[in-house]
């Protein structure tokens, strides 16, 4: 049983401790406390929720934070013993303009990790659901992590039913706007491609202030979702008739390059395949690794070398 020494911080749905293992005084530790007395938590911490937290112990990445342990303390709320990563997160970086240069071979080298990160999810029947910036700590080798679980659930059976209230907004895939209930590891994809244009552009790229502005946000960018783009896309329980007058088509490749072009032509083929708006279209996170612009120039920054918050 780990120790709580100090509170380190606190966000929506826990409070996270700094602590220690009895056994290992050395060994630190974060300890998340998940917020039982939200209605959220009080409804969905069912057996199944705990079960499937216990599976992702068995996740063992160097680009997925490790859990080291799981239990219950009373009021049967549940704790989560994390691996202690105190150097901050990839929103951090992004957003220190001044005090953080980096170019396109810290970009690959970042995207890598995440890459990884995502395709061995998938590998294991996980679905992350909520990968942007601030969940992307940095751990002190410069290896990224991806963290908050909180929202992964396996979907090794593709008939079960989910909820589309899932993924932070601006990071949501067009999908899950439109209500779909069946989606795959390409939701993940989405997100990875809208957490690439906003480390090369510095600022969130699909920044919605209501799910209807970050669609019309989606259409504006990479264009609007129609039966000829997106077989059965109309068939989706949110799908809005779109002014046949104001249907965007799809951004190409000149488009990209204008606003991306520091990736290169290579790089912004990448970010393309993955913010494909037909789920179908998108590239698989198999895909995604299996794509030239790793090989190509530049190389991707060594992860002692990336930069870190000072
Ligand atoms: P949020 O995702 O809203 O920031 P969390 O509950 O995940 O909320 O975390 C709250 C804060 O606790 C984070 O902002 C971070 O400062 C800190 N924290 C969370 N997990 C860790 C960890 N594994 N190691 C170090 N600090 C952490």
């Amino acid at each position: 049983m780990p120790i709580a020494d100090k509170k380190l911080g606190e966000g929506t749905y826990a409070v996270v401790y700094l602590g220690h293992l009895k056994a290992d005084p050395k060994r630190l530790v974060a300890i998340k406390k998940m917020k039982v007395n939200t209605a959220e938590w009080r409804d969905g911490l069912t057996m199944d929720a705990i079960r499937e937290v216990k599976y992702l112990q068995e996740l063992s990445h160097p680009n997925i934070i490790a859990l080291h342990a799981v239990f219950s303390s009373k009021n049967q709320n549940l704790n989560l013993v994390l691996e202690y990563l105190p150097l901050g997160d990839l929103e951090m970086l992004i957003k220190d303009v001044d005090g953080i240069r980096y170019g396109t071979a810290e970009v690959k080298a970042w995207m890598g990790m995440l890459g990884r990160a995502v395709w061995f999810c998938h590998e294991n029947f996980i679905l992350h659901r909520d990968i942007k910036p601030n969940n992307l700590f940095i751990a002190a080798d410069g290896e990224v992590k991806l963290a908050d679980f909180g929202l992964a659930r396996s979907f090794a059976d593709p008939y079960r039913i989910m909820s589309h209230q899932v993924i932070t907004r601006w990071y949501r895939p067009p999908e899950l706007l439109l209500g779909a209930r069946h989606y795959a590891g390409t939701v993940d994809v989405w997100s990875m491609g809208t957490v690439f244009a906003e480390l090369i552009l510095r600022r969130p790229f699909l920044a919605g202030q209501t799910d209807v502005e970050q669609l019309e946000l989606i259409c504006q960018w990479i264009g609007t979702p129609v039966e000829e783009n997106w077989p059965g896309v109309s068939k989706l329980a949110d799908y809005i008739r779109f002014d046949k007058g104001n249907i965007q088509p799809i951004r190409g490749k000149e488009f990209f390059l204008s606003t991306f072009g520091t990736a290169g032509p290579v790089g912004v083929d990448l970010l393309m395949s993955m913010l494909a708006l037909d789920p179908r279209k998108r590239s698989t996170s198999r895909q995604v690794l299996e794509h030239k612009w790793w090989t190509s120039e530049p190389r991707p920054t060594a992860k002692e070398h990336l930069p870190k918050k000072g």
